[in-house]
């Protein structure tokens, strides 16, 4: 068991039958000795494919993509910003992104000078459920024609379909916990 799925096991809180609170320690208090063991496990997985850059969402995938990028050997981090803003002379990507938490569409958006053509990039998260978040840096990833090389998030919520249909897709996944179902108010993790 990895650092990551200790701390949901002790300190993860269910709500409802299929959100995962980590907000002691992930994405709202952040554990940093936590988050430094994530980044280590997430550049591990993908140092082979050598990405020239980390894509990520604000705000609760920075932390996790900072320190993955620190352990690549500090490679940029760049996040999608929320809400819309004026596309002055096209400067921008854009992608609407439903959010499932949320339960509303947020338009995000990355500045065309930080993504070029040809870029290899990996997408972290905090999180993985619908896919929606991923389908939307996938979209500004065309749109920069760049090459996605794979997704690490910390958290997949194996009962959504999101990372099941990426790697249908044949892309390169990878989770550091897998919820397998939240019942009887327990949170059911993936044994590995
Ligand atoms: P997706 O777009 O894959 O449906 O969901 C991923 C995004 O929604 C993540 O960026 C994350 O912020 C949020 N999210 C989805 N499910 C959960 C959950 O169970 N708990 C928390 N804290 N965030 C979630």
């Amino acid at each position: 068991m990895n650092e990551l799925e200790k701390m949901i096991e002790a300190h993860g809180v269910d709500i409802g039958t299929d959100v995962v609170k980590v907000d002691s320690f992930l994405n709202h208090r952040i554990d940093v000795g936590l988050a430094t063991a994530i980044g280590r496990e997430l550049a591990a997985a993908f140092a082979e494919d050598r990405p020239d850059c980390i894509l990520t969402v604000e705000a609760s995938g920075i932390a996790a993509a900072l320190t993955t990028a620190q352990a690549l050997g500090n490679i940029p981090v760049i996040f999608a910003k929320k809400g819309s803003r004026r596309n002055v002379g096209g400067d921008v990507y854009t992608a609407e992104v439903y959010s499932f938490t949320h339960q509303q569409s947020n338009s995000i958006h990355v500045s065309r000078s930080f993504l070029t053509e040809g870029m290899s990039v990996l997408i972290v998260d905090d999180f993985l459920a619908n896919g929606e978040a991923v389908e939307g840096l996938r979209s500004i990833l065309r749109q920069a024609r760049a090459e996605l090389i794979g997704v690490g998030v910390c958290v997949e919520k194996g009962f959504q379909p999101g990372g099941r249909r990426l790697r249908d897709e044949g892309i390169k996944v990878v989770s550091l916990a897998i919820v397998d179902a939240i019942r009887d108010g327990k949170i059911l993790l993936h044994q590995r």
